[in-house]
């Protein structure tokens, strides 16, 4: 009998679990350091309200995980269409910024569409706009100067905390939308009603937040909860626990962290410890609120380029579904991101008064809106950044992993921006590694 050791019970270990059951000659085995699972794609209930752990929805493009999460959500999903939004120089305009400048004012429109047309003269041969690039310099490239500097620039720099000279575009793919001309030119004129980006459409649980796929997915897997991993041994196999256990794999998926599993790998070879302080991320603090007010907006969720906002962005759960609030109330997700060093001190009242005051600013709540419930979900590992070496440092880390029979996947195990979709398809590829035939 093989035994397959699964660290962390978010959505790419109960996938990889999910996939193993029922093979023969295996003894898989999840742990999980909370009293839940699902991790990031985790949902809190407070007072009638269902919050997530900032908006969490389901973009899916595999046949495979669409016949999945439909099988396990049992009818239980909602067809959503994507209504997000840009608040800038107090005018909301529909997203993508840079296909929908037509509101604001008459000189920023000129420069993003003056700036789009230089850089497709300048830059148009692809090779000009690799996104191994510095982010700033592929942005400009790419959308030109005017977009870049009212919305590219201060929306990454709020996002990522980060210099954005210091890291590459390699996370954007799929997730920036790279207009035609036309249509920027066009977009500066009127609303095109078009629909652009991976998000354009989505499904969400009826009822239950996001929490009902991690649940249904863990049905019938062995999960040990409130256990976190102290110590591995990768010479000898063995994994400590925090509950003075030790445990001997066969195989080792870990999905915790990459920095967190390598932080706590015994006696690492000098040339691969060496690299974990290149592994940096961004932590994001999420603000629920529930608000005695039905439809506070009609959006999806905003985002917020401006400095003089504290987030980088707002969305509203009500929207994707009506049962995640009291009748009568709407709901949001405030996002503020930060580094992981540098707390916010988000129990002070201060805080709550500073949130307040941007949303009646931009005009998402009255003054005489009453917020029935606050709840702060700290996430400290939200987005990791993409440095120059990334692909240098992350070949040499897993090649050292592989080696000895560990998989580090998922979205912070894999060290990489990705969705909940690539988490489950990460699952089931590692769970087909140890049998080859899932
Ligand atoms: C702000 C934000 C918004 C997002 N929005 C979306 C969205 O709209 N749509 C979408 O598809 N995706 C979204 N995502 C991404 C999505 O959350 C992830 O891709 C997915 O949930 C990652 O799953 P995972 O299993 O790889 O990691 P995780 O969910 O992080 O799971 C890892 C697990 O390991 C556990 N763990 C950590 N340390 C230990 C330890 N020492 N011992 C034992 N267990 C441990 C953790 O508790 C956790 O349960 C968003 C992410 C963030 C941060």
């Amino acid at each position: 009998m093989k035994k397959i050791l699964v660290l962390g019970a978010g959505l790419a270990g109960l996938s990889t679990a999910y996939h193993l059951r029922n093979k023969k000659n295996l003894k898989v085995l999840v742990i999980e350091k909370s009293a839940h699972v699902g991790g990031t794609a985790r949902s809190v209930e407070v007072d009638g309200f269902t919050f997530d752990f900032t908006g969490h929805l389901l973009h899916l493009h595999h046949p495979y995980t669409k016949e999945l999460i439909r099988k396990l959500l049992k009818g239980n999903l909602m067809s959503c269409v994507r209504k997000a939004a840009i608040y800038s120089h107090g005018v909301i305009t529909p997203y993508p910024f840079q296909v929908n400048t037509y509101g604001l004012p008459n000189s920023v429109k000129k420069e993003c569409v003056q700036g789009f047309k230089t850089a497709v003269e300048k830059y148009s041969d692809d090779t000009l706009r690799k996104t191994s690039l510095p982010f700033s310099k592929w942005s400009e490239r790419t959308f030109g100067e005017g977009i870049h500097r009212y919305f590219m620039k201060p929306y990454n720099e709020k996002l990522w905390q980060t210099p954005l000279d210091t890291m590459t575009a390699e996370w954007c793919g799929m997730f920036v939308p790279q207009p035609k001309l036309e249509d920027v030119i066009a977009g500066s004129e009127k609303n095109l009603e078009k629909s652009y980006g991976y998000n354009a459409t989505f499904l969400y649980p009826k009822k239950g937040g996001i929490q009902v796929l991690p649940k249904a997915l863990a049905e019938g897997s062995s999960i040990q909860l409130n256990t976190s991993f102290e110590e591995v041994n990768w010479r000898k196999k063995e994994v400590k626990l925090s509950n003075g256990k030790t445990i001997k794999y066969d195989s080792l998926i870990s999905t915790v962290p990459l920095v967190e599993l390598l932080k706590r790998t015994r006696r690492l070879p000098e040339e691969i410890a060496k690299l974990i302080p290149k592994l940096k991320w961004t932590s994001v603090l999420c603000v629920n609120l529930g608000v005695n007010r039905p439809k506070i907006s009609d959006k999806s969720w905003i985002y917020f380029p401006e400095n003089k906002f504290i987030f980088y962005r707002v969305g509203f759960p009500m929207n994707f579904t009506p049962h995640v609030v009291p009748k009568g109330c709407s709901s949001m997700y405030i996002e503020v991101a930060h580094l992981p060093l540098k707390k916010l001190n988000y129990k002070s009242p201060n805080f709550l008064k500073r949130i307040r005051s941007d949303l009646e600013k931009c005009g998402i709540l009255k003054k005489q809106d009453k917020i029935l419930v606050t709840n702060f979900i700290p996430i400290h590992y939200a987005y990791v950044i993409y440095p120059s070496d990334r692909t240098k440092t992350l070949g040499t880390l897993f090649n050292f992993l592989e080696q000895n029979q560990i998989q580090s996947i998922g979205r912070y195990g894999g060290w990489k921006y990705s969705f909940m979709e690539e988490a489950i398809l990460d699952g089931k590829k590692a769970a087909k590694a140890i049998t080859g035939f899932c």
